[in-house]
């Protein structure tokens, strides 16, 4: 049949989560044989994720991992920063090797960050990937868009301005797809809470024994922007306060956001 997309999502308790999750449910609800695996960045599964992935009628699983709050920096690396998503992401990578087995289930899978913007497209581009699928991520590294860059059908360099030559594979996280097996059959493969933010994808993708001649470029020769790097704002509630001086009751904390 169709190979299954497992989709590995990071995510936090903040006022915009439902939100987020929402618009990415929204377009995975339009894509067939999607296995959503959400891991929350928390000790205890919430009750909004919860109910909320039930209600999506999905497939969905539902993981936790907490990111320690302190990241320990070595005193010849002061510029380290706090990673974000990487243990959540890795918590997700150890299911599909509890839980799958590359003789029965076929797939791909991808990271899909909450805040992300995502096409129904995407997923048709990425779905029949042999080692690694590759595309152009939009609204990213302060540019118009990141891309790898091609030289006759195959990936040769990447267009970005940041750590270009440092990054073996100069991508974003959502720039990229890898095959299932590759992921069951090296069960070590993870990503580094260790490593530079921007080398996270470099990392994992050395880890995987992966090279530059593996990559299958996507969306018309990677000329397509099918997936956006945005940034929500954060939600500002201020105006709640002052709410009962003005004579007015605060929002109803019973109604869900
Ligand atoms: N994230 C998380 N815990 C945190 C911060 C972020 O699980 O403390 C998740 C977040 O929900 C997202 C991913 O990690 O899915 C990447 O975070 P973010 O989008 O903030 O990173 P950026 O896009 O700024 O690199
Ligand atoms: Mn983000």
């Amino acid at each position: 049949g169709l190979p299954t997309i497992y989709i590995i999502t990071p995510t936090y308790t903040r006022l915009v989560q439902k939100a987020e999750l929402t618009r990415l449910a929204t377009v995975f609800k339009s894509v067939p044989n999607i296995h959503w695996i959400v891991v929350e960045d928390a000790q205890v599964k919430s009750p909004l994720v919860t109910k909320f992935l039930r209600s999506t009628g999905l497939n969905t699983t539902h993981l936790l991992s907490v990111t320690p709050p302190e990241v320990k920096l070595k005193e010849q690396d002061p510029n380290w920063l706090k990673p974000r998503g990487v243990l959540q992401r890795n918590t997700g990578l150890s299911w599909l090797r509890a839980n799958l087995n590359a003789d029965y289930h076929h797939g791909v899978v991808y990271f899909a960050d909450d805040d992300n913007t995502y096409s129904t497209e995407l997923f048709h581009e990425m779905r029949h990937t042999k080692v690694v699928s590759v595309w152009p991520v939009g609204l990213v590294g302060k540019l118009r868009y990141e891309a790898p860059i091609l030289t006759n059908g195959k990936v040769t360099d990447w267009h970005t301005l940041w750590y270009r030559r440092e990054r073996k594979f100069a991508m974003d996280m959502a720039g990229f797809a890898v095959n299932l097996r590759l992921i069951l059959e090296n069960s070590l493969a993870k990503f580094d809470i260790t490593a530079k933010r921007g080398f996270q994808e470099t990392g994992l993708l050395q880890s995987l024994g992966v090279t530059l001649s593996d990559l299958e470029p996507k969306a018309k020769m990677c000329t397509e922007v099918l997936v956006w790097h945005t940034r929500t704002e954060p939600a500002v509630i201020k105006n709640e306060d002052k709410m009962p001086a003005n004579g007015y009751e605060q929002s109803d904390p019973n109604v869900e956001v």
